[in-house]
């Protein structure tokens, strides 16, 4: 009798045991305690509230071996724009002197935040001023072209709300960096072409994400369902999110 189940390739047997190692490295580290400062910009704010809350996410959502696979190649990617900038002459500082991560923390540790690197000098004809601050991506090519096309603040709100909302917690720390434009980088994962994009502060912009994380962490404390971001349960945004199900059931309008 012929047997018709697939039987997993051997690329593909071996991928099972890498994601299998990935989950399980990542099943131990400490889940997050903090509202991340590089989220506020998302679409939906009851999808920040399940996520801030720790809420656990749909059965066979969350982040698959492949999606761990994505997220390491884009810091090694990092690494690599960090090393090719300082090459160049960029006095380029992604660590404090104790080894620490540059970062702050406001609103009793709820709210934190983790930058990429902040500029302190680099060559003079390129139209920075000192300090200011650094953030990286990496992209496939599609998101890259957009990115080129639209710029960051149309064609990734989301990033944009990071670096503004950057800028204005990482003033006190290092003044200046909130009047002075950011850096923009975005890495072409499929040609390496390289973007740059000068990202002036947007205030408004860092208010509102602000005041938003307020709303995310006050009804969170208070035991309040913030509205769906969108009325259609079926929304494109919906069925990426890792609460959909979750969402629909516990109700509540917009
Ligand atoms: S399913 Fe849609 S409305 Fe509900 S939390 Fe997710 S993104 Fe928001």
């Amino acid at each position: 009798m012929l047997d018709f189940n697939h039987q997993p390739r051997l690329h593909e047997r071996f991928t099972q045991v890498i994601d299998q190692a990935l989950d399980a490295e990542r099943a131990h580290q400490m889940p997050r305690q903090y509202l991340g400062a590089s989220r506020l910009g998302v679409s939906c704010e009851r999808a920040l509230q399940f996520e801030y809350a720790g809420a656990p996410v749909d059965p066979g959502k969350g982040f698959s071996g492949r999606t761990l696979r994505i997220f390491e190649v884009g810091h090694a990617l990092e690494d690599l724009a960090i090393r090719w900038l300082r090459l160049s002459g960029f006095d380029l500082h992604t660590r404090r002197r104790d080894g620490s991560q540059f970062g702050f923390s406001v609103a009793g540790a709820r709210i934190q935040g983790h930058v990429d690197g902040v500029i302190a000098d680099g060559p003079a004809d390129l139209g920075l001023v000192f300090p200011s601050l650094w953030e990286c991506k990496t992209m496939n090519d599609k998101s890259w072209r957009e990115t080129v096309k639209k710029g960051v603040a149309v064609a990734k709100p989301v990033y944009a709300a990071q670096i503004a909302v950057y800028q204005a917690y990482m003033e006190a720390a290092i003044p200046g960096i909130s009047t002075h434009p950011a850096l923009f980088t975005a890495i072409n994962k499929d040609t390496q072409e390289l973007w740059f994009e000068l990202v002036p502060f947007d205030g408004g912009l860092a208010q509102r994400m602000s005041d938003r994380a307020v709303r995310v962490i006050q009804a969170t404390e208070a035991g309040e369902l913030l509205p769906r971001g969108f009325v259609d349960p079926n929304h494109f945004e919906c069925n990426w999110c890792d609460w959909q199900e979750r969402c629909q059931r516990v109700g509540g309008g917009r």
